[in-house]
């Protein structure tokens, strides 16, 4: 991975995307991405790489010399193997992001990608849970989604089905609760809304409304 130390995020227009897991942060960021000709980043799987990685080398999840090497290996490669979206891969991913080491190790990967987005597209779009926090807090737009635990849950739980994952609902939610705790109680980057983010609860809308409402916010905060 590229880690160029002088990346300054704020050289380009960034939108920051950051949310609960499965409140439509992903669509919304692609879409979004896509209809401004920025470049986009899901975060989340960048985490869930490293994860993939350490499971398929047999490694143990509190392991972190291996861990932070693991970051340090992975490339723009990893992020398009379809088993990252596998319910095992995103829980060990939630696991193993606490870790300082890996997130100091990510840190840099992601402030690159805002600095200088691939392609030459005039800004970037990342999605994740401390972007407009942590990585990118001069983000140009900030939007913080959210959506209730059982709207969220009802939309994941039909993501995996529809990917031929035999679960519950039931397990699904349990899940849901046990990352959602994970993410918001970490000391380090804890899911947190930016003092300056613009919520965007999703709970009653569907994708096109949320894309709309998105759009509108962030042609408020960049018409100047
Ligand atoms: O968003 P996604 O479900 O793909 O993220 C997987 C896990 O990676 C999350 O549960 C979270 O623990 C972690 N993550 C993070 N910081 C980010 C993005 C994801 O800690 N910026």
């Amino acid at each position: 991975m590229n880690n160029a130390p002088d990346s300054r995020p704020e050289d380009q227009l960034v939108i920051a995307v950051d949310g609960p897991v499965a409140a439509g942060k992903g669509t919304l960021g692609r879409r979004l991405a896509a209809h401004l000709g920025f470049a986009y980043l899901d975060t989340g799987g960048l985490y869930r790489a490293v994860a993939l990685r350490m499971l398929r080398d047999g490694q143990a999840l509190d392991d972190v010399p291996a861990m932070v090497a693991q970051a340090q290996a992975i490339s723009l490669a990893d992020l398009d193997d379809p088993a990252l979206r596998e319910e095992r891969v995103g829980e060990a991913a939630s696991v193993i992001s606490p870790e300082p080491a890996l997130r100091a190790a990510l840190l840099l990967y992601q402030r690159n990608f805002a600095a200088h987005p691939p392609h030459g597209a005039a800004g970037a779009v990342l999605d994740g849970r401390d972007i407009g926090t942590v990585v990118c807090p001069g983000a140009a737009v900030k939007l913080f989604v959210t959506a209730s635990a059982e709207a969220r849950a009802k939309r994941r739980h039909a993501e995996l089905l529809g990917r031929g994952e035999d679960v519950s609902l039931a397990t699904v939610q349990a899940d849901l609760a046990n990352r959602d705790a994970r993410d918001m109680e970490r000391s380090t980057s804890p899911l947190a809304a930016a003092a300056d983010a613009h919520l965007l609860d999703t709970t009653k809308m569907d994708i096109e409304a949320a894309v709309q409402a998105a759009r509108k916010i962030v042609a408020a905060c960049t018409k100047d």
